[in-house]
């Protein structure tokens, strides 16, 4: 049985922890694209934890984590992380890299960083990781698939054509000292030692454990509104968040993914610039910040903070339904408690008309959102554990949503330890 869990917004819905919480039961968890430009937060029986390449299951013995061949791999981030995890005592995850995956360049994240100084205010708000680059490239042709890097005649030649390119670069646009072969032919040779044991053809092993009938959670990173197609393009990540891209990012046939759980929270955030209907400002914005979380609404990878908002439907709807979900996380419930009233956007106005659509871009910009208000619950639900022990109206705001987005919520996260939840059957 092959489940995909995946977000629903902007990224940053609680998947982590989602995960976390069904590895118990998984055999195998693959992150199948992106890369440590986003981190998933993970409160556990080792303390707190913000993974950025790492799969979630890498806190259990019994899992086998994968990292798939749509991840955009950074090596040195990938055995710091390791390192980390070993060092506050997490036994050593067993972890695989697939053969195909390619890497991270230590040009991608010093373009990214270049391309954000040219662009000045125009920036897109990168994390400076090296992704957009990193996929120009891989579908260029001009990337390194980690296998290369095992094999000097033909990883050196292309090191210097691709030098060629990236020099022109360099000199001309942005004003750089060129690189250097020999630089960079020594810092592969180090990516090569550290990631060696790693590597294996993790596509056979998926087919093989599939038909052994192995427990597999795919785990996406960021949501459907940060994906490259269906997102709020430009400012949107470069790769696709879709639990459809998981096949190809991780080698499983589509129709073994069975089950699709797309993780929304209870309010809305996000990270970076953007189209964002039901952001929120002020004081009011400034308080659900803080409150937010686990600690406060700041990006688990850059520490920025997070825009805020209303729960938005329209956008929601739109996240679940273009993931294909079969069933609905809702997280982050327990942090709405402190409101008197709590908004929710049901649709948008554009130029005077009322839609439920999720728009593209250019309408999206000219949205502006209608709300419904509901009666606060003011009491904390942390510590509940079956749905109708919730206050009455807290599970009108959670019927209320289920309603709109037309799927069921089948997981509520009231806080944001493992167990926090509440399974409605
Ligand atoms: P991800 O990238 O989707 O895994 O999300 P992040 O880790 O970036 O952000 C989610 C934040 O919400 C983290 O700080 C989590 O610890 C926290 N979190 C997840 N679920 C809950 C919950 O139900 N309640 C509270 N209070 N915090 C939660």
């Amino acid at each position: 049985m092959t489940t995909a869990v995946v977000g629903a917004n902007w990224g940053d819905e609680g998947k982590g922890k989602i995960t976390d919480m069904l590895a118990k039961d998984a055999d195998i968890v693959i992150r199948y694209q992106g890369g440590a430009n986003a981190g998933h937060t993970i409160i556990n029986n080792y303390g707190r934890f913000a993974l950025h390449t790492l799969p979630s299951g890498v806190f259990y013995d019994h899992t086998t984590n994968i990292i798939g061949n749509g991840v955009a791999l950074d090596i040195t981030k990938f055995c710091d992380e390791m390192s980390n995890l070993i060092d506050l005592g997490v036994p050593t995850p067993k972890v695989l890299i697939s053969d195909r995956i390619q890497i991270v360049m230590p040009y991608h994240k010093e373009i990214d960083c270049f391309e954000e100084e040219r662009l000045k205010g125009e920036m897109f708000g990168s994390t400076k990781s090296g992704i957009a680059p990193f996929y120009s490239d891989k579908y260029a042709k001009i990337g390194f698939q980690v296998s290369e890097l095992f094999d000097d005649d033909i990883l050196i030649p292309h090191l210097k054509k691709v030098l060629e390119i990236k020099n022109v670069l360099y000199e001309n646009l942005y004003n750089k000292p060129k690189l250097s072969l020999c630089d960079m032919v020594e810092k592969t040779h180090y990516y090569r030692d550290e990631i060696k044991k790693y590597v294996c053809d993790t596509n056979e092993f998926l087919q093989e454990a599939i038909k052994s009938n192995k427990r597999i959670l795919l785990e996406g990173q960021l949501g459907t509104l940060k994906d490259t197609d269906f997102g709020i393009y430009p400012m949107v990540t470069s790769s696709n968040t879709l639990a459809g891209y998981a096949s190809v990012g991780a080698g499983i046939p589509p129709y073994e993914i069975k089950e699709i759980i797309a993780v929304t929270k209870a309010y809305s955030s996000a990270v970076g610039q953007g189209e964002f209907v039901s952001e929120l400002f002020g004081t009011q914005g400034e308080e659900l910040r803080k409150r937010g979380g686990d600690k406060g609404e700041y990006g688990a990878t850059t520490h920025r903070p997070r825009r805020v908002g209303w729960y938005d439907t329209v956008a929601s709807r739109y996240g679940v339904k273009t993931q294909g979900a079969t069933c609905v996380a809702l997280t982050v419930l327990d942090v709405l408690s402190y409101l008197d009233e709590i908004k929710v956007c049901v649709a948008y106005n554009i130029n005077g008309e009322e839609t439920k659509k999720f728009p593209t871009t250019p309408l999206l910009k000219k949205s502006q959102a209608v709300y419904k208000t509901f009666k606060g619950w003011k009491c904390d639900i942390r510590g509940i554990r079956e749905y109708d022990k919730l206050p009455k109206e807290c599970k009108e705001y959670v019927e209320f949503i289920e309603k709109e987005i037309d799927t069921k919520i089948k997981y509520i996260s009231n806080g944001p330890g493992r167990d926090e939840i509440i399974y409605r059957s």
